[in-house]
């Protein structure tokens, strides 16, 4: 027999339950033909880094087998069911989606698929989004309860890698969408070769710093896998079963945040619709600013030219590497939802648009988390204050300084208020867009306001 293997975001061989599923139902005298289809439902929003990152990830993983990878156009419902029907394929294997697009379209290829079975086997995530619920069968709401049931309930052991899957090759393929052109924008090496010797000089080198480490977007002190998780170059079971037996507090911060990756797919799948809508649909009322003024204030937060070093450092990080250190993450959000009062929704976007690691779930579930509209636990509302955050977690400087060579000649105490420095604010570099004490008041008081209700 035939069977397809339907590749998604699990672009690798190694540790890939239903590549092995496809190689059991083709049996020992059958074989798999693998494929990639270009979605446009998919592709076209999804921003030139990651177009172009996915492009370079199905060109290694084309590599990897042997050349034999088919790349097909369309909407799969079509595209699927022809190309069974083209190789005589008795079964199409793929790993669960679980997000909102994902999970109809698979329920339409399976319709469309008729008497050839759609096989799920794995998911991206450690544990598959839907599995971990509270006693009486309900989701959780917030993540350190949602973590400790996770780590309960366990992940499986990675799959095995085989050598005797027998690849098709031969069968036609369209040519892929254009490469998009990406100007200077720097992204890592694509395909899981990478993806696995990220993950091991992350291991070597720098997990046992993680704890600190993560903290201080000056120094790489994170494993920049992002990317290759979003596209499967590598499970995050490879990781975890990596640092089996190690303890201490880095192997467990890490670990907490491959359950933040799993908790947001969670948060997703039990509540489709908080990838666009709020959480929280209170918050939606807060009160939002629009109009000329509130579009050039958002047009700086986007240039990196608010005033704010740590701010605009981490918007110039985003258009220059389609990445952003996950405590700017925090403060760039804050302070576009905050002090310019925008609905994270417009962040979200945006970021999706720039992010070689876009998810949604881990992106408008970050958003949301923010701005106060998610999952966030605090009773209170939390507004980063972008002057105090630069000076605790990049106290040298050092970032500002590689994304904001206006600042690179300051000394350190004055990077993160350049109108405190003894000649001026450096010429070429704004002075603050907004007064953050001023505006952090005006959140608050829509907030209060809002609840007062
Ligand atoms: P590490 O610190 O090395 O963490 C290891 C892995 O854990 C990451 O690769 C990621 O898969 C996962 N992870 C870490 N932190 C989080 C988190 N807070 N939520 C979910 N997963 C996490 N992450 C994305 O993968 N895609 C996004 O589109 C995305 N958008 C975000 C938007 C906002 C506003 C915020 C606050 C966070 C967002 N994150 C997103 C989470 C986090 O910022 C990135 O995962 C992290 O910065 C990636 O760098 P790293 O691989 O070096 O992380």
């Amino acid at each position: 027999p035939t069977a397809l293997l339907w590749f998604r975001r699990d672009l690798r061989l190694g540790d890939h339950p239903a590549l092995l599923a496809a190689r059991d139902a083709a049996g020992p005298d059958g074989d798999v033909v693998p494929v990639f289809v270009f979605d446009d439902r998919l592709y076209d929003p999804s921003g030139n880094p990651r177009r172009r990152f996915l492009l370079d990830c199905l060109a290694a993983l084309d590599a990897d087998l042997g050349g034999a990878l088919v790349l097909r156009r369309g909407d799969p419902a079509r595209v699927l069911p022809d190309l069974a029907a083209e190789v005589g394929a008795t079964s199409v294997h793929g790993s669960a989606d679980a997000g909102p697009y994902g999970r109809r379209r698979d329920a339409a290829v399976e319709r469309a698929l008729g008497d050839v079975p759609l096989v799920r086997t794995g998911s991206p995530y450690l544990v598959t989004p839907g599995r971990v619920t509270k006693r009486d069968g309900t989701p959780f709401q917030v993540f350190s309860p949602f973590a400790r049931a996770w780590r309960e309930h366990g992940w499986r052991a990675p799959a095995a890698s085989p050598d005797d899957v027998r690849w098709r090759t031969g069968v036609r393929s369209d040519a892929p969408p254009p490469a998009p052109e990406l100007g200077g924008v720097a992204l890592p090496p694509a395909g899981e070769a990478a993806a696995l010797a990220a993950w091991a000089r992350f291991r070597d080198e720098r997990l046992t710093g993680y704890a600190e480490g993560r903290n201080t977007p000056g120094t790489s002190g994170t494993s920049r896998l992002s990317a290759y998780l979003k596209y499967g170059c590598i499970h995050p079971r490879t990781l975890v079963a990596d640092l089996a037996g190690e303890q201490g507090e880095s192997v467990r911060r890490y670990t907490d945040e491959l359950a933040w990756r799993d908790f947001y797919a969670d948060v997703l799948w039990h509540r489709p619709e908080s990838a666009r809508e709020y959480l929280k649909p209170e918050l939606r009322a807060m009160g939002y600013d629009s109009g000329p003024d509130a579009d050039q204030l958002v047009a700086a937060w986007k240039a990196g030219r608010t005033g704010f070093p740590i701010v605009d450092a981490g918007m110039r990080q985003l258009l220059g590497e389609a990445y952003v250190h996950n405590r700017v993450r925090m403060i760039v959000a804050s302070f576009l939802v905050k002090d310019l009062h925008q609905e994270w929704t417009l962040g979200a976007k945006y970021f999706m648009e720039h992010l070689v690691d876009g998810d949604l779930a881990s992106n408008n579930h970050g958003w949301q988390w923010v701005a106060g509209t998610g999952t966030d636990a605090s009773p209170y509302y939390r507004v980063f204050n972008p002057i105090t955050q630069g000076k605790k977690f990049d106290p040298d400087g050092a970032y500002v300084k590689r994304w904001v060579p206006e600042l690179r000649d300051l000394d350190p105490k004055h990077v993160h208020e350049p109108w405190t420095a003894p000649g001026g604010i450096p010429a070429g570099y704004p002075g603050p867009v907004v007064d953050h004490a001023h505006e952090r008041q005006v959140a608050l008081d829509r907030f209060t306001r809002l609840r007062g209700r």
